[in-house]
């Protein structure tokens, strides 16, 4: 079990060829990502033709990018976009529960900027984390800042909201990601695994920048995260001359070697991935 994201080359328009690619280089299962970052709906129709394609090429869905909205804002101050991002977030839920994900990716409003955003931020999981129990599909807030999420977490200590921890982000600035990830580990529930130079977001594949993939091993292995390996690399922002193949084929590796350390963190020889 190896889990890669959708937009790999693009987050917009069929996922089908994507998808296609993806199975083939043995991949599992993927963290659905097309969309992540736009107001659009997924209608029934078009989460019955996803389901079906991911059939079809013998994937599941680990988990999902929901989208924090452009007009649709879940912490928006204008109340109107901000029931429109309950909805845009709902939307999501009831996707991932469909297609037999766990958890969505969520990113916080701007609240250390602007404390005024934890009010609204707040109204909208309060409509949202009953929806997620019901469904069964928890919300993963990214980082971002730690320090945001974690406030949130301690106003919100339900076992529907948790931590997605990005390696790529965790490893830019100071480079303290991995520190505060060790704090939160009770609540990792979601990963988008890739790499970078420590300056720039670059979704490099694993082991290709400055990320320190044993020290992350460890605090998953000790985590409540208890899925496969997910990787969010994507081609958009690195060298760019390879072909789609030969890159699925570096992250498949990568992501098999990541789990290889995990496990040996573990003490296991093949680390059993909780089935989705
Ligand atoms: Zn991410």
């Amino acid at each position: 079990m190896l889990s890669i994201t959708t937009d790999y080359v693009k987050d917009t328009g069929c996922p089908a060829p994507f998808l296609e690619k993806i199975a083939a280089a043995g991949f599992s299962h993927v963290h659905w990502c097309h969309h992540w970052n736009t107001d659009f709906i997924y209608s029934r129709h078009e989460i019955k033709q996803i389901k079906k394609w991911l059939g079809d090429f013998g994937l599941k869905l680990l988990d999902l990018h929901a989208s924090a909205g452009v007009e649709k804002n879940w912490g928006s101050l204008a109340e109107y976009e901000r029931l429109s991002g309950v909805e845009l977030v709902l939307n999501r839920l009831e996707m991932s529960a469909e297609l037999g994900g766990d958890a969505i990716v969520m990113h916080l409003p701007a609240m250390e900027q602007n404390s005024l955003h934890r009010k609204p931020l707040y109204k909208s999981l309060d409509a949202l984390l009953p929806a997620a129990r019901e469904l069964k599909v928890n919300i993963a807030v990214e980082n971002g800042s730690f320090e945001a999420i974690e406030s949130v977490f301690n106003d919100y200590p339900d076992p529907c909201l948790g931590l997605c921890y990005d390696s790529g982000h965790g490893n830019m600035g100071a480079g303290r990601g991995l520190m505060d990830l060790d704090r939160l580990k009770s609540r990792l529930m979601v990963v988008h695994l890739h790499d970078n130079d420590g300056v720039s977001d670059l979704h490099r594949p694993m082991f290709t920048g400055t990320v320190d993939w044993n020290e992350l091993a460890g605090i998953i292995a000790g985590s409540a995260y208890d899925k496969c390996p997910s990787t969010e690399a994507n081609m958009r922002r690195g060298p760019g001359n390879e072909t789609e193949e030969a890159f699925l084929s570096e992250c498949f590796q990568a992501c098999e070697k990541f789990a290889g350390m995990t496990a040996a963190f573990k003490g296991e020889k093949n680390k059993t991935w909780r089935i989705l």
